[in-house]
């Protein structure tokens, strides 16, 4: 049947949003995803027993989900069985290798408070992590994510859980074969270093981040042992950056005031001799800026950061004396520019 204009279903859908994003963000938290993953099919009381709720409860939470297409019910037998679909399988268990288990978790108990002030947001120009949380806020990582062992675990796990998802079509985006050493700045849990030796045989990668997070590496290092990843504490605004001939600032910039990317700049350009590669990811806006919603999305929680154009990063590195070589739209959640660093005499052309 063709979908009929006088219905503003486009506007229904938004309405609804909310409660599609509630429900996703519930089943995960719930374990829905890992006790039906654990067997072919489950009746509702089972699953109800399982996550430890209430029957009445989890029937509304599992049709709900079956209808957004997070899970299938099977009719056929006595009583109805629930499945993860094949998406919620490779996405949505949380130990599945591509899980978004740790950004929901994140979206749901970070992101949704906040965005439950957006008019405030909008009103004050602010962010509402304050109203939200009862926090004061100077710097966004080391006085609220990190202040807390559970806030930063479950930050970092976010952080992760995104790279496992895209971090292969970034780390695959541009041929590095001239680079032998890489240092990826703000670079978490390593998860980025961890693909890009993986895409790039002769690589050494060092990731710099917080000591507060770095001392968290163990947690999230894989299976295989990979010497060719060590890891470095420090503060990117004041301490020494390591020497490496490509640098990698992946969802770095966009958190940061152009005053405070071009301290963070400036330090990379006096380490940077020609030559040296500087890989920036993010969500790149169109020129526009209409499109992406994510990357408009996640402006709106109104950090004195902003979400930038491949011209806009074009721009603020050419000042630093770095050229765009590439820019790479993955498709995927991130999309990266590669750029190098020029001769110093052809520096601010
Ligand atoms: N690059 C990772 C990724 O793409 O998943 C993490 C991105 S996360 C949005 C920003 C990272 O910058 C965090 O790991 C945070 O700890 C780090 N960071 C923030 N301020 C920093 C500072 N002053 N010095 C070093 N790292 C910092």
């Amino acid at each position: 049947t063709r979908e009929r204009q006088d219905v503003p279903h486009s506007i229904m859908n938004l309405i609804d949003g909310f409660k599609a994003s509630k429900t996703l963000f519930t089943a995960a938290k719930l374990k829905v995803f890992d006790v039906l993953n654990s067997s072919d099919g489950l009746t509702l009381e089972e699953v109800a027993s399982q996550i430890n709720a209430s029957v009445f409860g989890t029937e509304r939470l599992l049709d709900a989900a079956v209808s957004l297409g997070l899970l299938e019910k099977q009719l056929d037998s006595t009583l109805p069985l629930y499945r993860n679909t094949e998406e919620s399988r490779r996405f949505l268990v949380s130990d599945s290798p591509l899980s978004l288990h740790g950004y929901i978790l994140h979206c749901n108990d970070m992101v949704w408070p906040l965005f439950s002030h957006l008019d405030s947001a909008v009103r004050e120009g602010t962010s509402q992590h304050e109203r939200a949380f009862g926090k004061i806020k100077k710097d966004m990582f080391q006085d609220v994510y990190y202040s807390q062992d559970d806030v930063k675990m479950r930050f970092m796990k976010a952080m992760h859980s995104i790279v496992k998802v895209t971090g292969k079509d970034v780390a695959m985006a541009f041929d590095l074969s001239a680079f032998e050493t890489a240092c990826d700045i703000g670079g978490c849990t390593g998860a980025m270093a961890y693909e890009l030796t993986d895409a790039h045989p002769g690589l050494l990668v060092t990731v710099f981040d917080l000591p507060r997070v770095i001392e968290m590496r163990r947690h999230f290092q894989p299976r295989a042992h990979n010497e060719r990843v060590t890891f470095v504490a420090g503060d990117f605004f004041k301490d020494d950056l390591p020497q490496a001939d490509l640098y990698i600032l992946a969802r770095i910039l966009h958190d940061w005031s152009d005053e405070k990317v071009h301290v963070l700049l400036n330090k990379l350009s006096q380490v940077c001799t020609p030559g040296c590669g500087l890989l920036v990811s993010e969500i790149l806006l169109d020129e526009e800026r209409r499109r992406p919603s994510r990357a408009l999305f996640q402006a709106l929680s109104m950090t004195e950061g902003k979400q930038r154009s491949a011209r806009e990063y074009n721009d603020l590195l050419e000042k630093h004396g770095f050229a765009t070589q590439e820019i790479k739209y993955t498709n995927n959640l991130l999309d990266a520019m590669l750029f190098i660093k020029k001769d110093s005499n052809d520096k601010r052309t």
